[in-house]
């Protein structure tokens, strides 16, 4: 795969790299995706650039059509830019083959979706193995380590458990450490609390926060701003540009975690 210098590094000799300089999990760079249709050419993504450091949370949010879900497509390595380059380590996902996106997507990627897509018919230890099936790895140490990220996100006594057998937020936590089986670039969140009442949203909020305290790197999808407060950077696309990129400041985290708890304890009174 490519050994281009993905952060344009090479350009400042002037400065030796410091020791602790900063490690991306992603770098985007003028971005752009068209969709060809019969009758138009539709821009989704007009020129995006930004880096997501190692260790981050992100939000992503926009209106409707503003180019949220291609850029998670992009991001999660299920499509190619039309043009313009992104970064996960030191490949560019623009000049890899299909088979190379494949192989990155189920090896660095970990995804959350709305929907959980677990599978039905596989235990909760087994649905958190299944990223691993992809990589032939089956052995004992994997097993353990699907039993360890299960009890991670409090499941540890439902580990024979079936999706189906499980409440929405227990699914989702499933879900979640699914995403974290393979030691991922970033864990890329889609919705992951739009089916979830005030309880449920909670409980997953606090298991990101945890992870993210522990030095995992979030991206997430939202249209909630209670959910994007607690990021510690919004990203707020416009008809396919960034519109703006904020870092949100911890009191507002604060607040927003409190603001929640409080939706929970009132939600609780009245059951
Ligand atoms: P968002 O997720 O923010 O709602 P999308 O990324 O889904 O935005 O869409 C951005 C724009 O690209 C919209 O105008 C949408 O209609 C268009 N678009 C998205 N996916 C496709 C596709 N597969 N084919 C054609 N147009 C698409
Ligand atoms: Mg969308």
């Amino acid at each position: 795969m490519s050994n281009i210098d993905p952060h344009g590094l090479a350009n400042q000799s002037h400065v030796a790299a410091p020791a602790d300089s900063k490690v991306f999990a992603t770098s985007i760079r003028d971005l752009t995706k068209e969709y060809v249709l019969k009758s138009e050419t539709v821009k989704a993504l007009r020129g995006v650039s930004f880096d997501v450091q190692e260790g981050d949370y992100v939000a992503i949010m926009g209106p409707s059509g503003s180019g949220k879900s291609t850029l998670l497509n992009l991001l999660g390595c299920l499509d190619k830019p039309t043009s313009g380059s992104l970064y996960l380590g030191d490949d560019d996902i623009a000049e890899m083959t299909d088979d190379q996106l494949a192989e990155i997507r189920s090896m660095r990627i970990g995804f959350v979706f709305q929907s959980y897509n677990l599978i039905q018919q596989l235990s909760v230890v087994e649905n958190i193995q299944v990223p691993l099936y992809y990589q032939g790895k089956l052995g004992s140490d994997e097993k353990r380590r699907a039993v360890e990220l299960a009890e991670r996100v409090g499941l540890g006594d439902r580990l024979s458990h079936r999706p189906a057998q499980l409440s929405g937020g227990q699914q989702q936590r499933v879900a979640i450490a699914r995403s974290l089986v393979n030691d991922p670039f970033f864990v890329l969140a889609d919705e992951p609390t739009g089916n979830l009442d005030s309880a449920t949203t909670e409980e997953i909020l606090a298991i990101f926060d945890e992870l993210n305290s522990d030095g995992r790197t979030i991206i997430i999808v939202t249209h909630e701003d209670h959910v994007a407060d607690r990021a510690k950077r919004i990203i707020l696309l416009k008809d396919g540009m960034l519109h703006s990129d904020e870092k949100v400041s911890e009191e507002r985290r604060d607040a927003a975690r409190f603001a929640q708890r409080q939706a929970v304890k009132e939600l609780l009174a009245k059951q």
